[in-house]
């Protein structure tokens, strides 16, 4: 029971919460459909009561804030290896260059990913971090919706950044389940944060994360964290009753502590006052945003009169992915928040994906016979939650 709960949250282009059952052997945590909507909506009109004004809030986003290092064992100051990318095979493409990167995160833990930059950059520019979520093939990085995003985003003027969660791609030091993988991924988050913003073209004030589903759950997650991150859109995941099905999201004690108990709502709403765009559709566990989730977000932003800095769009005949509508909104507050110039990528005054290149797995390969892995990245699961010690 548990484990199909588990896989139905890998798949991530047909995900419903059909399982609503607490996990008996691990009452620490809430997973997957743990609430029924209607509970839900119900435990986070409770939540509401807890805050009245934004000192209110203030200090209960102070409580949430630390349940989720605790309930991560995030260290303060995490001891990162010395950041020394990786970056090879440029592609110059129609207004926009690839690379294929890695960097040491954790001693002994190599971040993979692909670096796309706008052409004819001059002075410094905006960047956007691109988690992303699980597909099947663990091959999320590669897919076309994730090449469409970052190639876009990058024409638009960004640089930005997309990188493997655990076990995908080039990621291959261990399984994606490991115990402690929300653990590792917010760490790679933040150090994927730490090599964005050591590009002399960024400008760190306007810095934005987006991914969906179970990415959705790292740009907020990293969001709550880091305040580096001016901009947040997670896109198909905030939800009242769904905790994120995978352990990647919900395998680690962050919403149930001795002192509180919250929601992803209440996560993502650390985001206040920074800009937040909410994407939800009408097919998953984001199926109430526009009577549930948003009113609550929109509430705390209000305490900082900065309502007009979080939206929702709310595609209801659509479902769980990161498609062209859900891309659209994403580009649009995007170049409305990092003031980018949103004509780079407009057509007859609509959104133009037509010039993007799709390039193959092997294409934007970080490790291959021309660039092995370095001989320092441990191999294997224990050897890697050996790491996190
Ligand atoms: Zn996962």
């Amino acid at each position: 029971m548990r484990s199909s709960l588990l896989l139905l949250g890998l798949c991530a282009f047909s995900v419903y919460p059909l399982l609503a059952q607490p996990n008996p052997d691990r009452p620490d945590l809430r997973q997957g459909a743990y609430f029924s909507e209607a509970d839900g909506a119900k435990t986070l009109a409770e939540y509401g009561k807890l805050h009245q004004d934004r000192a209110g809030w203030e200090k209960r986003a102070a409580l949430i804030r630390q349940g989720i290092r605790d309930g991560l064992r995030l260290p303060e100051k995490p001891a990162f290896a010395p950041l020394k990318p990786i970056r090879h095979s440029l592609r110059t493409l129609d207004g926009y260059t690839v690379e294929n990167v890695a960097f040491e995160s954790v001693p002994g833990f190599y971040v993979t990913g692909n670096l796309y930059r706008p052409v004819s950059l001059k002075g410094k520019t905006a960047a956007v971090l691109c988690p992303h979520g699980h597909t099947a093939k663990q091959d999320a990085r590669f897919v076309e919706q994730t090449q469409q995003r970052c190639a876009t985003m990058a024409r638009l003027g960004a640089v930005v950044f997309v990188y493997d969660m655990l076990g995908y791609g080039d990621s291959r030091q261990c399984d994606h389940k490991i115990a402690e993988a929300p653990r590792l991924q917010t760490l790679n988050s933040i150090r994927a944060l730490d090599f964005l913003t050591s590009l002399p073209e960024v400008d760190r004030e306007r810095v934005a994360v987006s991914g969906e589903s179970g990415g959705g759950t790292q740009t907020f997650l990293l969001t709550a964290l880091d305040p580096r991150v001016k901009v947040s859109v997670p896109v198909v995941m905030v939800s009242a009753h769904f905790f994120g099905g995978c352990v990647c999201e919900s395998g680690m004690p962050i919403h149930k502590r001795p002192t509180h108990e919250t929601d992803n709502v209440e996560i993502a709403a650390l985001a206040a006052p920074r800009p937040m765009l909410m994407v939800s559709d009408g097919k998953d566990w984001t199926k109430n945003t526009p009577n549930v989730e948003f009113p609550y977000v929109q509430r705390i932003y209000g305490y900082y009169n900065a309502k007009d800095r979080v939206e929702n769009l709310h595609l209801a005949a659509e479902g769980h992915d990161y498609g062209p509508s859900k891309r659209a909104a994403a580009y649009r507050f995007l170049a409305k928040h990092l003031k980018l110039d949103l004509n780079r990528i407009l057509k007859d005054g609509q959104i133009d994906e037509s010039t993007n290149t799709l390039l193959t797995p092997a294409d934007l390969a970080v490790f291959n016979d021309a660039y092995p892995r370095p001989a320092n990245a441990v191999m294997g699961d224990e050897a890697v939650m050996s790491l996190l010690k």
